[in-house]
């Protein structure tokens, strides 16, 4: 699952890693200046207006109103993280990620961080496996590359505390972008993406992530498609991808949600569907076992709550908590239909 910015911050502090001094914006601000950020689990919010610096209290509330309606890639957020503002004077990217193929975690850094970061060729990054026995030379080889002999020792301790925070917290990725040296020369998190392997959920009791995202397997069939498909376990899946493309539709992708789905892990399928261009139509089938129909409920409201232009839903439930799951969409006049082919003839008239 995929933490929003604030929650991966409180770990790499916990952590013993340097970020920005911060509240969670309410109606009146902690201390001024600061930058407000949305806190949205999605990437290049600084390029859509999502990331404003404010010094008065007139500007916290008019930016506030602002970004709590700001739509980025389909995302309104919940909550805005305030943040001190930091001088700058370079921006640094660094990450960890599991390498499964090699069955190693490995680090990354490139000299050129912050927003443009996907104009680095994937051969440029500074690459090394990380493991107990090689990590103590780690921070003297980042120095060099990053040309920063004088930051030796702190990048040697953010390295440490990165591999610490990585291991124990079950991660598959944690992308600090920007690093940021400040103008004083201390080394800060300026930015956090991390996520977490579900798998590891049943031993980490003290989860609680606001923007879950499970180890659902999606596939995209045609970025250009007009239905998009949620359904769970592969086989509904698979069966409710035929039976849009024998409608003479364009499915425009292949999700099993996975078993046990809830909420999070629902709400997170349709944020990758909002990416594509041309959904006219969501087709969502599921057949709860493990999963509870109330918790896709849930999902389904919240979506049409917090995601604008959501497409039509054309919306089968059955099995557990169906009960339940009826009344909570009733209640909101959100329309279920009682089968596959009820759902495909719906999803025929909105996507002719
Ligand atoms: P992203 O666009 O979603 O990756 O959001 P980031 O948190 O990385 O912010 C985007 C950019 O905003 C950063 O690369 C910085 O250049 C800038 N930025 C963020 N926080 C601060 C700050 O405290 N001070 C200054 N000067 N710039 C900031
Ligand atoms: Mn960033």
């Amino acid at each position: 699952m995929k933490l929003l910015e604030y929650e991966a911050k409180q770990l790499l502090a916990v952590s013993g890693i340097p970020v920005p001094k911060s509240y969670i914006a309410e109606a009146s601000p902690q201390f001024l200046p600061v930058v407000l950020k949305s806190q949205v689990s999605v990437g290049g919010r600084g390029k859509a207006g999502g990331v404003r610096k404010v010094s008065s209290p007139a500007e916290y509330t008019a930016a506030l109103q602002e970004l709590l309606q700001l739509s980025i890639k389909g995302f309104t957020p919940k909550k805005l993280l305030a943040e001190e503002v930091v001088t700058i004077n370079r921006e640094l990217y660094l990450s960890v990620i599991v390498d499964k193929t090699a069955a190693e975690i490995q680090l990354m850094a490139h000299t050129n961080g912050g927003v443009e970061v996907e104009e680095n060729k994937a051969d440029e990054f500074f690459r090394t496996t990380l493991s107990a026995s090689n990590i103590s030379s780690v921070g003297e080889r980042l120095a060099d590359y990053f040309d920063l002999a004088s930051k030796s020792f702190a990048l040697q301790d953010m390295v440490q505390q990165l591999y610490e925070c990585f291991v124990k917290n079950d991660a598959l990725l944690i992308e600090i972008n920007p690093l940021i040296i400040t103008n004083d020369g201390g080394l800060v998190a300026g930015d956090c993406k991390m996520a977490c392997d579900d798998a590891a959920a049943y031993r980490h009791a003290e989860w609680n992530f606001e923007a879950g995202e499970s180890n659902a397997s999606f596939v995209t069939l045609d970025q250009n498609g007009e239905v998009a498909t949620i359904a769970n376990g592969a086989g509904l899946a698979m069966a409710t991808v035929d039976a849009v493309k024998q409608a003479g539709l364009s499915p425009a992708n292949f999700l099993d949600v996975g078993g046990g789905a809830n909420e999070a892990s629902v709400l997170a399928a349709f944020q990758k569907i909002m990416e594509y261009p041309n959904i006219k139509v969501i087709v969502i089938n599921i057949f709860a076992g493990i999963t509870r129909c109330d918790e896709v409920a849930k999902a389904i409201i919240a979506a049409k709550a917090h995601i604008t232009n959501l497409p039509p839903l054309s919306i089968r439930l059955a099995g557990t908590n169906f009960e339940q799951a009826a009344e909570l969409l009733q209640a909101q006049s959100i329309l279920t239909l009682a089968t596959l082919e009820d759902c495909i003839q719906h999803a025929k008239e909105h996507a002719a």
